[in-house]
């Protein structure tokens, strides 16, 4: 996938045909910002990367000054989850609405590929069928079965009906297969996941027992289906080495701090770490910090609903009061939740969890562990503050705070997240021969990584009847038209890069 030396091969004028001239690229392999590159893109995928620029009769965008790198890999999403949906009382009608505009979100952030780690096959159908049927979002894949033990975490009432079609416990052997069997007509599953969750504070969800557990790594072995599990404390992410996970989806450790022995075990099985500080930790500290509610990448991207949902000190309370009750022992008096609700600092508590599970991905980042980009936006619609599309921007935010080099935050959201979901050869770089996923950026990322908030364009699907660009000033509108003709995609380009030449 080296690149060839010379663009001429296309002179036709096919709509989905397209030139970049003259960019700054970043590849995602791991190499440095190459000057003047052009990249010919034909039927959608990669065709040639090379520095002339030739060929007549095909649409071509001068990206003078801009930068080109893969598109954002966001590997711990909920797609049917909407923040503050508990709160608003949404409708049916509004939450089909509010998970469409959640695709385009993550578009216009510059993630054109999402992994959901939990999604009901229902579910799941509805997005394939959408953006199969023309919709624009990002390309999704997902994990399923989700398998949790009858009254174990997510069967006590977590999964409200704002969450969708709910997921099902399984109890017996019977219970795994008839879930696989849900899922297998998919073609975008790339592995399944394991909840292993005994309680956030005490403990009082049963887990799997060891047999079950085999049974789920025997028939997911089986299928060619990869564990990703749920895995919090150190203890629980022990037994995920022993079931062979490959990826443990939060980065945990809220407390404590990875040994060298859990380092090295964990180095030796290649488990990948997914970082998700936002959406479970950082993001809650908007609550004390509203001015971030005014961010202009969030107003155009999110409705405003939602946005004023995280501005109701009501909302906050009652969900709490809600994440409390959910995750205390039911034996516990109302009146001590009340206590625990009035006397614990939750920015204080929030603050300490964020450090602590910051250094710990910083020591197993530097120990060579793969660490990929997740946020776990929004998982529950309990929560306020986790935004679809944003939430990846302020993840890799976070990353650089902890200490990543921005080379290595690029990686770790496009081409290592590819080589573990095995779609390498499809996307995460941008190489010939792979899908053209490209975002177009303003400033060089490696220069400075907040440029990943200017976003000038975004290629979300390149069907070769369906290609879609968005760009994030003129998403806002085009949501606002209902439209997605490739006329408006190609105003949004003129706007944001200027005329094609
Ligand atoms: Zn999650």
């Amino acid at each position: 996938m080296n690149e060839s030396s010379d663009i001429s091969t296309s002179s036709n004028s096919e709509r989905n045909d397209l030139l970049i001239l003259n960019a700054d690229l970043i590849d995602g392999t791991g190499a440095s910002t190459r000057k003047n590159r052009s990249i010919l893109i034909e039927n959608g995928l990669i065709t040639a990367i090379d520095k002339s620029s030739p060929v007549n009769g095909i649409r071509k965008i001068d990206a003078k000054g801009s930068t080109v790198m893969p598109g954002l890999i966001d590997a711990h999403v909920h797609l049917q989850s909407v923040p503050g949906s508990v709160y608003r009382d949404d409708s049916e009608k509004d939450l089909e609405k509010y998970r469409y505009e959640q695709l385009r979100a993550y578009l216009a952030c510059g993630v054109t590929t999402v992994l959901d780690n939990a999604i009901s096959s229902e579910m799941l159908k509805k997005f394939n069928n959408f953006l199969a049927d023309g919709g624009t979002g990002p390309h999704i894949y997902a994990l399923g079965p989700t398998f949790y033990p009858r009254n174990g975490y997510l069967d006590n009432g977590m999964l409200t009906p704002y969450w969708g079609p709910s997921l099902k416990p399984s109890e017996n052997d019977e219970d795994v297969k008839s879930l696989f069997n849900e899922y297998e007509n998919f073609d975008n599953i790339v592995g399944v996941k394991a909840m292993v969750e005994p309680g956030f504070q005490a403990t009082i969800w049963p887990l799997h027992s060891p047999e079950m557990r085999e049974t789920i790594v025997r028939e997911s072995n089986k299928r060619n289906k990869p564990i990703y599990i749920h895995a919090y404390k150190k203890k629980i992410q022990k037994i995920g080495l022993k079931m062979g996970v490959k990826n443990f989806a939060h980065s945990g450790f809220l407390k404590g701090s990875p040994s060298n022995k859990f380092i090295n075990e964990v180095l030796k099985q290649g488990t990948y770490l997914t970082t998700t500080l936002a959406s479970t930790i950082e993001q809650m500290l908007i609550q004390f910090d509203q001015e971030r509610l005014d961010d202009p990448l969030l107003k155009l991207t999110v409705s405003e609903e939602i946005i004023n949902t995280a501005k109701d000190m009501n909302a906050w309370k009652d969900m709490y009061e809600k994440f409390i009750k959910n995750s205390t022992p039911k034996w516990v008096p109302s009146l001590v939740l009340k206590q625990i609700l009035k006397y614990v600092n939750f920015e204080k508590q929030l603050k300490a969890n964020l450090t602590n599970a910051s250094k710990a991905i910083y020591k197993m980042y530097k120990a060579g562990i793969p660490i990929v980009l997740g946020t776990d936006t929004s998982n529950w619609p309990l929560f306020i503050s986790f935004f679809h599309g944003i939430s990846t921007i302020r993840e890799i935010e976070l990353l650089h705070d902890l200490g990543m080099l921005p080379i290595d935050i690029i990686s770790s959201s496009t081409r290592i997240p590819a080589e573990m979901m095995g779609i390498e050869s499809e996307v995460g770089t941008v190489e010939t021969g792979k899908r053209a996923d490209l975002v177009i950026l303003k400033e060089d990322p490696l220069k400075n990584l907040s440029a990943l908030r200017d976003v000038s364009w975004t290629t979300g699907k390149f069907d070769p009847m369906d290609m879609v660009a968005v760009n994030a000033n003129e998403t806002a509108k085009i949501v606002e038209m209902g439209a997605y003709s490739f006329e408006d995609v190609d105003t949004a380009i003129v706007n944001a890069i200027g005329s094609p030449v």
